[in-house]
This record gives structure tokens, sequence and C-alpha cells, in this order.
């Protein structure tokens, strides 16, 4: 079986933040790539998809690529109209992502195409592209199994978890884990996404702000680092990668985030390997054994 590899593209939330003190993990807005034996997925669609796009008109392999969409913020869409391919004649795309109340995705896709906010058409696109909803559920193809959850953030945005290659990776960019209330609240929320994101090898969610900054953006839609550690915890992640950096985040409070957490984590002998998401740092999990 071939492991998998994950490479962030996009690792920031909320607006690009280029700059030299976010240089190490990245000014880009979400956009992962998780290739298992020459295939990719994407996920969101980020200012970081422009780079994924080059590289894989560069690689000589085929344009033929699914991307999953957790829901139409900037922040992961933005990045659509500058991805290559979509120049390519010949390559094709599947782009997958929840159905909003009122509007379907590809009417939302090419709405950031209109002629008041970009220059070339929707029309203009030569690759081919087929949209689907996936608002629950599960998608398979050939070794790769996509499931989505609903989860806490304003409009319909889900998570995703994927296996594939033996192994499982949760990426669940936008999740407020407490406070505020929600459409998906009521019953049994966090049992079932705790069940969701159980045992993963890696986890990529959610930790854009300090305790202290939290208290004034309840409601905003994200978790502290502290709640996602105790998430991963609770639910016997293997690997943790803080993810949607907040833009204004600098590398070194990042890292200094990252060497906290992992001192209190070996304080409490834990299981758990922690870091945060850099773009362009591929992750390889090792395969799992048939
Ligand atoms: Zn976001
Ligand atoms: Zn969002």
């Amino acid at each position: 079986m071939t492991e998998p590899r994950i490479t962030c593209w996009g690792t920031r939330g909320s607006i690009a933040s280029p700059g030299p003190a976010t240089a190490h993990y990245g000014g880009n807005t979400c956009c992962v790539e998780i290739e298992v034996g020459g295939r990719s997925l994407v996920f969101d669609a980020g200012t970081g998809i422009r780079l994924l796009g080059r590289q894989l008109v560069e690689r000589s392999g085929s344009l033929a690529t699914d991307v999953f969409l957790t829901h139409f913020h900037w922040d992961h869409i933005q990045g659509f109209p500058f991805f290559a391919p979509l120049y390519q004649e010949g390559a094709s795309f599947r782009i997958m992502g929840p159905r909003q109340a009122d509007a379907e995705i590809q009417t939302l896709f090419a709405g950031q195409m209109g002629p008041v906010y970009f220059p070339v058409p929707f029309e203009a696109i030569a690759a081919r592209i087929d949209f689907a909803h996936l608002n629950d559920g599960t998608w398979h193809d050939g070794e790769f199994e996509v499931r989505a959850m609903r989860v806490r953030h304003p409009s319909f945005t889900v998570g995703y978890r994927i296996n594939a290659g033996g192994r499982s990776i949760c990426y669940v960019p936008d999740n407020e884990l407490e406070g505020a209330k929600y459409a998906v609240d009521g019953g049994d929320w966090r049992k079932r996404f705790l069940q969701f994101v159980a045992g993963a090898d890696l986890l990529l969610h959610d930790a854009m702000f300090t305790d202290a900054e939290y208290t004034k953006r309840i409601g905003w839609g994200h978790s502290t680092f502290r709640q996602v550690l105790d998430l991963a915890v609770e639910s016997g992640v293997k690997r943790l990668c803080f993810f949607h950096h907040a833009p204004e985040r600098t590398d070194a409070e990042l890292r200094a985030i990252v060497d906290e957490t992992r001192a209190e984590v070996e304080r409490r002998c834990l299981p758990l390997a922690v870091d945060a998401a850099a773009e362009g740092n591929p992750i390889t999990l090792e395969a799992g054994h048939p």
C-alpha cells in the first residue's frame, strides 16, 4: 500500500497574509492536497491552490482532479480563478461541496468570476468541470473514501474525514468547538463529532485563537488551541496539526504555541504528536499494513 502524502498549499484563515513574519507557516489561505499512488484529492480552493495548480501542470500525470470544498467563505474559494489547470484543454475536475440554502455550488463558483469581480468569464474555462453536492454522507472512488459532516460555523460548512492508503486524515479548517449557538446544535453533535475524528492518524483542525483572544470572538466560528488539544486527546487522534492560522499570527508566536503545547503533552505523557501546519512541507504518514 502506498503511503499518503499531505501537502498544505495554504494554511491561513480569513485572508492571505504574506510577508516576512509569516514566511515559515505560510500566508496563503486554505488548500490541502492528499496524494496516494500518484492521484490527488484537493481540499478547498483558497489562494494556496494557485501554487498547487502550477505543480499539477508541471507534473506530467493526468489533470483529472477532485476538489472538495468545506464552504464558500472567500478564504476557501478565492484561489480558484487562478488555478492553472482550469485553462488547460483536456483537464477535468469534479468539484464537491455542501449545497447552500438557495444556491447550487456551480452558481457560487461562477458568481466570483462575474465581470465585476474578474476579467476572465467562467465560460472561458477550457477544462471540463462537474459539480456535485456533498452535505453529508460518504464519497467513494478507488482507494479513496471521503466522509462529510456538518460542523459549527456560519453557513453550511462541513469537515472531511479521508481514508486512503491505509490511513485516516481529518480536515476541519473552520469549526467552533465550544461556545455560541449553531444550527447543528441540539442532540449529540459533540458526541458524533468525536466519533467522526476518533483515532485519526492526522487531524488538521481550526486553531485560530488563544484563550484570551477568544473571549472577544465567541460566535465567529473558530476554535482555540486549547479546545483543539482537548478534542484531540479525547478522541484519540495520533497527530494534531493546528490549521487556519489567524492572519496576524506570526511565525514566532505559532512556534511558541507549538512548543508550549508539546511541553504539556509530554508532561501529561500523552501519545500525541503536535505541530502547526506549514505551507509547502509535505507530511507523510507511514502506510498501514495490509
Ligand atoms: Zn476559513
Ligand atoms: Zn469560514
